[in-house]
């Protein structure tokens, strides 16, 4: 990982260089701050850095063995903590490097803990005391190919404690060729005595003009308007602002497909040139298709769009939640949903989630469904 590929952080990028530039390198550095700034990223940068044998620009050159070594986390030197669960089979985190590397690549450094049990399937991970042993014992070996010996501790505050005093140990009697890197978004959780033999660096959340130049770079997005809410709602946290788009792309996705069906219901009711019942068994079929989150998640989504519609009848705008395309739509559709349909409408959608829930043959709980809607919209027209 190289200082460039960061988002944002310039001043903590600066310091950094400055410990090798001055050759005052603490031997254990503390980077602290929020969720999805980058300080996994800037440890793991930090690291190539530091081991680089071609520094140019005040950057690694990504090219020589060390750099390619680190960007596939498989220098013998730079090792990695972080919290799992153990089982036979896995009693360190070297069994979980597979995993963590992988990880780590796909997401570019910027993942949170919640994705990590995810990736694991559990979520009280730990970082076990048998890992400080196996830290000292990694730290007693020679060293492979550079200088330094890096250990980089993600989710430091995870440690059991006797872990963190074995680490403690470690950090009284430092070795001038060891650098321990640790990464915490708790460091109040930590051990005094441990924080103090740190030099903290922290990790400010990032600016909105460094999230937006990144969501661009990465994503196409609609429209500026969007781009901009994206950024406001994601607090300066680059995860969040990737969890954002991910709910952003499936809202859009659950519009679509909602406005489809009220469309099909309504040109069936009123009889519209266009008007075709087979429509509505095609919809029900692409539904049918989708896998059975995705298919309680729309039902979800349905059912505040149809509330909202509701809603927007008595003009309590103070209790809409819509986005700009979803106001337009309910605009148009309000009319349609009143007190004659509502309940009822409401009530099959909700059969329909615990349908799926069941795991009733999905094609024909929303053919069923469709059908029903249709029903219900006529209903309102009478
Ligand atoms: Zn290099």
């Amino acid at each position: 990982m190289l200082f460039s590929e960061i988002i944002g952080q310039e001043e903590t990028k600066d310091k950094l260089r400055k410990f090798v530039e001055t050759g005052k390198i603490p031997h254990a550095i503390l980077f602290h701050g929020k969720e999805g700034v980058g300080k996994l990223p800037l440890a793991v940068a930090f690291a190539q850095y530091l081991c680089c044998q071609h520094r140019e620009n005040g950057d690694a050159c990504g090219k020589c063995p060390s750099c390619q070594q680190i960007a596939k986390l498989s220098h013998p030197d730079v090792h990695f903590v972080f919290p799992f669960t153990k089982s036979s089979k896995q009693n360190t985190c070297s069994c979980l490097m597979p995993e963590w590397r992988e990880n780590f690549t796909s997401q570019n450094g910027y993942f949170t803990f919640d994705q990590w049990s995810n990736v694991l399937g559990d979520k009280k991970l730990t970082i076990y005391t048998s890992e400080g042993s196996e830290i000292i014992h990694k730290l007693s070996l020679n060293s492979y190919e550079s200088e330094y010996r890096i250990m980089i501790i993600w989710q430091a505050d995870k440690m059991e404690i006797e872990c963190a005093n074995r680490l403690l140990k470690t950090l009284e009697e430092p070795n001038s060729k060891t650098i321990f890197l640790l990464v915490s978004e708790h460091p109040e959780l930590m051990l005094t005595t441990i924080l103090s033999r740190t030099q903290q660096i922290v990790v400010p959340t990032l600016s909105n003009d460094d999230l937006k130049s990144a969501l661009q770079k990465n994503f196409s997005v609609e429209s500026e308007q969007d781009a901009d809410e994206i950024v406001r709602i994601s607090n300066g946290s680059y995860t969040a602002l990737l969890e954002n788009i991910k709910n952003e792309n499936e809202n859009n996705e659950n519009f679509d497909f909602f406005v489809q069906i009220m469309r099909t219901a309504y040109t069936i009711v009123q009889r519209l040139p266009n008007f075709n019942l087979w429509t509505l068994r095609d919809w029900a079929e692409t539904a049918g298709k989708k896998g059975a989150a995705e298919q309680i998640q729309f039902l979800q989504y349905a059912q505040r769009m149809l509330r909202e519609s509701f809603m927007f009848n008595f003009h309590h705008n103070e209790l809409n939640y819509l986005s700009q395309k979803e106001n337009e739509f309910v605009e148009r559709f309000a009319p349609f949903i009143h007190e004659k349909n509502i309940y009822e409408l409401m009530d099959e959608f909700a059969v329909a989630e615990e349908h799926i829930r069941r795991n009733v043959n999905s094609k024909m709980v929303f053919f069923d469904l469709a059908c029903k809607i249709m029903v219900l919209i006529k209903k309102a027209r009478e």
